[in-house]
């Protein structure tokens, strides 16, 4: 076969290729048997009212139980599924298990759900979150949809329809990694959200950078003329909250008050900080 060393170079590439793309089907098939067999679990994130300590709701992050490679995280099989259409029937099976499971908290807190940008503009979308939620029991208004920018990108109109209908039916919509470049001012201007959650990177050095507490404080300002409230993600220190609750940023989801776990884990003892047991009430 390959007679010259140019040949050979090329063999070798082919070759690459073909098991990296093989590599790839493979993570593929998997992922579709893994949605199937419910290999796939939620782990729920708490989100904090500040002032009073109280738990505002939880996150759904999803995670997937591998056979041999363990718990791997969103970003290892969110963007295949995104990629390869697989991202429906993830999204679908995030949707219905997020509200089974809220369903029966005995909190009776909101829970946010991550969208794809696919999953939005999908035909019968918000028929098919109406279903799920009649099946699950869940009421409307005890359910949160996170959208980034991208969801606007591909078809601005169908989007911005379908989050209204989803908006008349009582659900609330939240901007979700806003200052990233993946949110902008035009989509701010596009629909009227019902929470900004700002992207970590926002909140990293705010306690001691100043540029970063100028941006901060626009930010807040912008959420205030709009009467939309904003969140800050990733708050890990006290450093961080101390400047948050100082210009009037209450909303906060970060290590400091807890990683995302089971929902079994957060024990209602553990549905608050340790240091706010009791408070709660
Ligand atoms: P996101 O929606 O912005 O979720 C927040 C991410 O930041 C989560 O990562 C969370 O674990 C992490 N995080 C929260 N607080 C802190 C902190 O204080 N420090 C640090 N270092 N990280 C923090 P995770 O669970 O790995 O999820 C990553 C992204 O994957 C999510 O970002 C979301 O965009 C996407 N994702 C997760 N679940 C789903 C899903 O069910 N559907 C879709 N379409 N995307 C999902
Ligand atoms: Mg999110
Ligand atoms: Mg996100
Ligand atoms: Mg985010």
């Amino acid at each position: 076969r390959a007679k010259t060393s140019d040949d050979q170079q090329i063999c070798l590439y082919d070759k690459g290729m073909d098991d990296s793309i093989r590599k790839r089907r493979q993570l593929v098939d998997e992922l579709r048997l893994g949605i199937q067999t419910d290999q796939l679990v939620l782990h729920y994130q708490v989100q904090m009212n500040v002032p009073d300590e109280t738990v505002a709701g939880y996150e759904a992050l999803v995670r997937w139980h591998h056979p041999e490679k363990g718990l791997m995280p969103p970003m290892t099989f969110i963007p295949l599924a995104e990629q390869t259409g697989l991202i429906g029937m993830l999204g679908e099976w995030v949707l219905r298990k997020a509200c089974e499971e809220a369903a029966g908290w005995p909190s009776k807190l909101p829970v946010s759900v991550n969208l794809s940008p696919a999953q939005l503009t999908a035909p019968n979308f918000a028929e098919q979150v109406q279903d799920i939620l009649l099946e699950s029991g869940l009421p409307p208004e005890r359910l949160e949809l996170e959208v980034t920018e991208s969801s606007f990108i591909s078809d601005q109109k169908k989007a911005i329809a379908v989050l209204q209908k989803l908006k008349d039916m009582g659900i609330a919509i939240s901007v979700d990694d806003f200052g990233t470049g993946y949110s902008s001012l035009a989509m701010l201007r596009a629909f009227p959200f019902d929470k900004i959650k700002l992207d970590k990177s926002l909140i990293d050095d705010i306690d001691n950078n100043q540029r970063s507490k100028g941006v901060f404080r626009a930010v807040l300002s912008l959420g205030d003329a709009l009467s939309v409230p904003i969140l800050a993600e990733g708050v890990e220190n006290k450093e961080q909250l101390s400047f948050l609750l100082e210009h009037g940023c209450h909303l906060v989801q970060g290590f400091y008050y807890g990683k995302p776990q089971r929902y079994e884990m957060l024990s209602p003892q553990k549905e608050t900080p340790v240091k706010v047991v009791g408070i709660k009430g």
